[in-house]
């Protein structure tokens, strides 16, 4: 056996080693000779079996951090191996070459170019999504630029934030084939792996049930005065047909608050997000970081946290708490998968 990729390895004691860092699954690996200890310090791919005791062994066994011998260790692109290494060592089979992999074959859309839904492209893109398509036909702001993606402004200063954000994605990720699409019906048609809304407000429901309709992975970045939404990750029907659809979301507000059909109609009609002065750096980076966390979890067969809940980000602590949503018993939205 070898130990699994991406393990620190640190002494202890003179008879003791420690493999692994992060307590998941970090063991403390004791009575060993000096030189064995030695062995295990410097083991690296080579086999571990004759270097420990069978008690060493099983308690690294136990602790998932054992793979076969002889396994080869997958190539991966130099600026994948962090996601590569981390991913592997939480996933089942170990596999996290696999994982990047399937990303790269990947294209997401991401509609709504504020702070958040930058953050989320750029960081899709870093980690290696194949394709981004980006849509939002509006006008770049001064406080629309997000991390490390220059926004470029055409000479006159009017650009839209798609086309503002391209040319700093295609540079921050040149692997990454970056598009600007026109409308939602345009990236719809092009069957994206998953969807990226980011809105002020709320997310407008024409766009939540064309979404649904497209039966297209999804989960919309709602920005308020001073906090975030990230989720619900409404996944195929087939796949969920239990959990919460956006409308789901609309219908409970409804039942709390009989007039939320009528405030929500004023946060989404045309031009009301210039009354959202933008959002704040620090909450843009955190909400758009969990939304690309969610749609590579997704994309790498696993399962989103937020599928049937929403992460709730305030200003200024920015720690997200997890709420859970249920399906809405008149929203219907399962039905449509027939
Ligand atoms: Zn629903």
């Amino acid at each position: 056996m070898q130990l699994r990729q991406g393990l620190r390895v640190l002494r202890r004691a003179r008879d003791e080693v420690q493999v692994g860092v992060d307590p998941r699954w970090a063991v403390r690996v004791g009575g060993l000779t000096p030189e064995r200890a030695e062995r295990l310090l410097r083991a690296g791919d080579r086999p571990v079996d004759d270097a420990l005791p069978a008690s060493a062994l099983a308690a690294l066994r136990a602790a998932g951090l054992l793979r076969p011998r002889g396994a080869r260790a997958r190539r991966v692109r130099p600026d994948l191996v962090p996601e590569a290494l981390a991913h592997g060592l939480t996933r089942a089979d170990g596999d996290g070459v696999d994982s990047v992999r399937r990303r790269s074959r990947a294209t997401v859309a991401v509609v709504g170019l504020d702070r958040a839904g930058t953050t989320a492209a750029s960081t899709l893109a870093l980690a290696g999504v194949g394709g981004l398509l980006l849509d939002d036909p509006r006008p770049l702001g001064p406080a629309d630029v997000a991390g490390p993606v220059a926004a470029r402004r055409t000479v006159d200063g009017a650009t839209d934030r798609a086309t503002a954000v391209v040319d700093g994605l295609r540079r921050l990720a040149p692997r990454t084939r970056v598009h600007v699409r026109r409308g939602l019906g345009a990236v719809l048609a092009e069957r994206p792996d998953a969807v990226v809304t980011a809105s002020a407000g709320a997310t407008d429901p024409a766009s939540a049930l064309a979404l649904l309709g497209a039966d297209l992975p999804h989960l919309p970045v709602v920005t308020r005065e001073a906090d975030a939404l990230v989720g619900p990750f409404v996944r195929a029907a087939a796949d969920d047909r239990a959990l919460p659809c956006l409308r789901c979301l609309d219908l409970h507000r409804a039942d709390a608050d009989p007039a939320w059909p009528v405030v929500l109609a004023q946060l989404v009609a045309p031009g009301a997000d210039g009354h959202a002065p933008g959002v704040p750096a620090a909450l843009a980076a955190v909400a758009g970081g969990l939304a690309a966390a969610e749609v590579l979890a997704h994309l790498d067969g696993g399962s989103p946290r937020t599928a049937g809940a929403q992460y709730e980000v305030p200003v200024p602590s920015a720690e997200p708490r997890l709420r859970r949503w249920a399906a809405h018993p008149a929203c219907g939205c399962a039905a449509l998968d027939g």
